[in-house]
């Protein structure tokens, strides 16, 4: 596995810039990770840069995992989706879904970020699975990544009359008088139905942590203000929430960005993050709770 990985690092190093942008207070005395040649090493996460980091209300301190051998893993989800263009790798060439394909990620759509979680399971055995932000290409499910934190099917049956609704409304917003009362008693019409529909989809999210505790996305948010929209849609709390309802224990956890940059310039093809503030900090506390006694070990 060590030397996979040192080809697909060397490999990518030409092409790819490997940095982490960290939180505060990230670095814990442990080695670096040896298995990197140092070409590579340089700016980028070492083992012991912590990944994923929040604030727990109920411990009332700061819980967190590290970058580890997540790193090598990411390393060689990068090669392989260089290497395939596609993300359904359960399947082969000829049966290949092109919704599936990373065309998607360098487009319109622009990127988006994907994770590794190294875990140990119940039988002392040691593996990792990937994740994906959000959805992909309009599918939340694809085989071999971890689901969200919702049922599915439900998603669908409460979004899909809602959203046609919301579109019907467009129009006749686009078709009546700019100004008039008729068009603005359609665009707040539309706006307490988006609000009712988020509430709704919100009501969906289920987390569960390490404590084998269970928490709606409200109990387990700590942030000052609203709930944002995609809050519980990265990978990393898709890869704990996973782990923590099938039995697995999390060893660490990588995340990057691949495709197109993004609007805002934040996020660059190839490169590492950590969680991000907005959505992920406010309730990774509560899904990393139970967690951290084992967090330390790098494997
Ligand atoms: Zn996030
Ligand atoms: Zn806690």
């Amino acid at each position: 596995m060590v030397q996979g990985s040192t080809y697909f690092c060397t490999k990518l190093s030409n092409k790819i810039q490997q940095q982490i942008i960290l939180p505060t207070s990230t670095f814990l005395a442990t080695p670096a990770l040896a298995a990197l040649p140092p070409s590579c090493a340089t700016g980028a996460p070492t083992s012991d840069s912590v990944s994923c980091s929040g604030y727990c209300k109920f411990c009332r301190k700061t819980h967190h995992i590290y970058a580890g051998a997540a790193i090598r893993h990411c390393l060689k989800l990068m090669n392989l989706l260089e290497e395939k263009k596609r993300i359904d790798f359960s399947v082969t060439d000829e049966t290949a879904d092109p919704r599936f394909s990373t065309d998607y990620l360098f487009g319109e759509a622009r990127g988006q970020m994907f994770g590794v979680m190294v875990y140990r399971d119940q039988n002392g055995s040691v593996g990792s699975i990937p994740a994906f932000s959000c959805q992909y290409n309009g599918s939340w499910l694809v085989d071999g990544w971890v689901p969200p934190l919702f049922d599915v099917k439900l998603f669908h049956d409460i979004t899909f009359p809602v959203e046609k609704e919301i579109k019907k409304m467009g129009r006749e917003i686009d078709f009546l008088k700019k100004g008039s009362l008729a068009q603005n008693t359609i665009i707040h019409q539309r706006k307490t139905l988006s609000r009712k529909l988020m509430k709704k989809i919100h009501a969906l999210y289920s987390f569960t942590n390490f404590r084998g505790e269970t928490a709606s996305i409200r109990q387990a948010f700590t942030g000052p203000n609203g709930i944002p929209t995609g809050t519980g849609d990265c990978c990393a709390p898709k890869l704990l929430n996973y782990a923590a309802g099938n039995n697995l224990t999390p060893l660490s956890i990588a995340e990057f960005y691949w495709g197109r940059e993004n609007k805002s310039k934040t996020r660059r093809h190839g490169l590492f993050y950590s969680s991000c503030q907005e959505k992920c900090s406010p309730i990774l506390g509560f899904l990393l709770c139970g967690l951290h006694d084992v967090s330390c070990e790098h494997i």
